[in-house]
C-alpha cells in the first residue's frame, strides 16, 4: 500500500506503529506527529533507572535519529488540534494541515491531576514524562521526607527508589491494599510487607486532603482524618486518564479510552486508536472492552495495526503482559487482573520468588511472578494454550514441570 499514513502521538505505540510500517513493508509516506520534543523515548525507567542516575536521557531514547532518516519516517514537533475526518486532514496547533490516508491514534494517557488545595504548591511531583523525571530527579537528590499519594505501580516504583536512597518513605493509599486494581491479594500482600520491611510506611484507607506549605513550598500532606505527614517531596501517583478528546471532538465513540474493534479499527475505517487511549474487545477477557496501560500492549496493537494498514490483517489477540521493578523486587504479570476466584502458590513468598497461579473458575487467566523470570515466560505460553489448559490441581503440584506441560497442552491445542 502507498498512500501517507499519519501517527498521532511519538511515544511506545506511535513509534512501533510507525516502525513496524516499514517493518511490513509499507512503502508509503509515514509521519509521525508527536507535542514532546526530542526523539521518542521509553517512559519505563523515569520511576526506575533515570531516577537513581543508572540511566540517561540518551540511553532511555527508543531509536537514534538516523534510525527514522534511513527508514523516511518523519518526525513532525506539533500537537495535533483536530480530525477533519470529511476532508482526511488532521489539524496542528502550527496550523498545518496533515493530509493522511489513514491515521493512526496512539496519543496515549495523562496524569490524573491531585484535586485538593495545595496540590500546585512547588515539591508537588507527578511522573508521567521526561520533563516530570527532569525535574524531580535533583529534588529527589536533596529531600528527606517524601509522601507518595497512591500505591499503584509507579507510585510504589518510585517509593521503593526514594527510600533505598536513604529518604523517610510514606505512601498514602485510598484503597485497603496496594496495586489493589491490577494484582491479586497474595501480591498486594507480598509487596505490602516487602515494602514495610525495607522501611517504607504504607497507610491504607488513608485518603490526601491537602498539601501544606510554608510559602510556596510544599511541607506536609493532611489526610482526611486530619493528620499531618511531613513531607519536602510529594510524588502523586493517582493513575491516568486517557487522551480521547481529538477522537471525540472528531465524533468517534468513546467508552473509557477511543472504542475500537478487534482489529484496532474505530467506526471510521481510516482511523485507528492503539495504545494507552485504546478501549478494545480482549479476546482473553471474553471480548469485554478492555484499555491497557503497558509497554506490551502498545507494541503489539501498533505492530497488529501496521500488518493490517500493509495488507495483513489479523484480529488482536495477544495475550496481556507486564512488569514492575520495585526496589530488589521484579513483578512479571501474564493475563488480565479480572477477579480471581482462586489463586494457587508456586514457590516460596519467604524467599521472595514465587507465583501466583489465577483461576477463575476452571480457566488459568493471569500468572503473576515476582523474581521468577521462567515462570512468567512459561506462563505465557499456558495463556496461549486454546483448549482445556492447566488445571488447578497441576498448578498447585509443586513436582510438575510447567514447562513440560506447556509444550504438551500447545502442542494438543
Ligand atoms: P505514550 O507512550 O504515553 O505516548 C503518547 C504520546 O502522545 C505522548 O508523547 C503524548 O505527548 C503524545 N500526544 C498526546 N496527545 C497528542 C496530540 N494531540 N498531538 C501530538 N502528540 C500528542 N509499562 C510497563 O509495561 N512496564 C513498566 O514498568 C512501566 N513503567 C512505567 C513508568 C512510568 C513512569 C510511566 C509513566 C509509564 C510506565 N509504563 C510501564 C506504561 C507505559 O510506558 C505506557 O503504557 C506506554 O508508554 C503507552 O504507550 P502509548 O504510545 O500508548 O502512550
Amino acid at each position: 500500500m502507498t498512500g501517507t499514513v499519519v501517527v498521532v502521538g511519538a511515544g511506545q505505540g506511535g513509534f512501533q506503529a510507525a516502525a513496524s510500517l516499514r517493518d511490513e513493508g509499507y512503502a508509503g509516506r509515514i509521519l509521525l506527529v508527536g507535542e514532546e520534543p526530542g526523539l521518542p523515548y521509553q517512559r519505563p525507567p523515569l520511576s526506575k533507572a533515570y531516577l537513581t542516575g543508572r540511566a540517561d536521557e540518551a540511553s532511555i531514547r527508543l531509536r537514534s535519529a538516523s534510525f527514522f532518516h534511513e527508514r523516511s519516517i518523519e518526525l513532525v514537533q506539533d500537537r495535533a488540534t483536530a480530525i477533519d475526518r470529511d476532508a482526511g486532514q488532521l489539524h496542528c496547533a502550527s496550523g498545518a494541515r496533515l493530509a493522511y490516508d489513514h491515521l493512526v491514534l496512539a496519543t496515549g494517557a495523562r496524569n490524573r491531576s491531585l484535586p485538593v488545595p495545595g496540590a500546585e504548591l512547588d515539591g508537588v511531583f507527578y511522573l508521567r514524562t521526561l520533563p516530570d523525571a527532569e525535574a524531580l530527579r535533583p529534588r529527589l537528590a536533596e529531600a528527606r521526607r517524601a509522601v507518595v499519594i497512591g500505591a499503584g505501580f509507579i507510585g510504589l516504583e518510585f517509593a521503593a527508589v526514594a527510600s533505598a536512597m536513604g529518604l523517610d518513605v510514606t505512601v498514602l493509599e485510598a484503597t485497603s491494599r496496594p496495586m489493589s486494581r491490577a494484582v491479586s491479594l497474595p501480591i498486594s500482600a507480598f509487596f505490602r510487607e516487602a515494602h514495610e520491611a525495607a522501611g517504607i510506611a504504607m497507610e491504607f484507607g488513608s485518603v490526601a486532603a491537602r498539601i501544606l506549605g510554608e510559602g510556596s513550598r510544599a511541607e506536609a500532606v493532611e489526610t482526611m482524618d486530619g493528620r499531618e505527614v511531613p513531607a519536602d517531596l510529594v510524588l502523586v501517583g493517582i493513575g491516568v486518564v486517557p487522551n480521547v478528546e481529538l477522537a471525540a471532538e472528531a465524533g468517534l465513540a468513546i467508552a473509557n479510552g477511543i472504542s475500537v474493534d478487534e482489529h484496532l479499527l474505530t467506526a471510521d475505517p481510516a482511523i485507528s486508536a492503539i495504545g494507552d487511549c485504546a478501549s478494545y474487545p480482549s479476546a482473553f477477557a471474553g471480548g469485554a472492552a478492555t484499555r491497557l496501560e503497558s509497554v506490551q500492549n502498545a507494541v503489539d496493537q501498533a505492530r497488529s495495526v501496521a500488518a493490517r494498514i500493509a495488507g495483513r490483517p489479523r484480529p488482536y489477540r495477544a495475550i496481556p503482559w507486564f512488569w514492575s521493578d520495585q526496589g530488589p523486587l521484579k513483578l512479571q504479570i501474564a493475563g488480565l487482573a479480572i477477579p480471581h476466584e482462586t489463586t494457587i502458590l508456586r514457590g516460596d513468598p519467604g524467599s521472595a520468588s514465587f507465583s501466583v497461579f489465577c483461576f477463575d473458575g476452571p480457566r488459568l487467566v493471569g500468572v503473576e511472578s515476582v523474581n521468577r523470570a521462567a515462570d512468567h515466560m512459561i506462563a505465557r505460553r499456558l495463556l496461549a494454550v486454546a483448549g482445556p489448559g492447566l488445571t488447578r490441581e497441576e498448578a498447585a503440584d509443586a513436582g510438575l514441570d510447567l514447562r513440560q506441560r506447556a509444550l504438551e497442552l500447545l502442542g494438543s491445542s
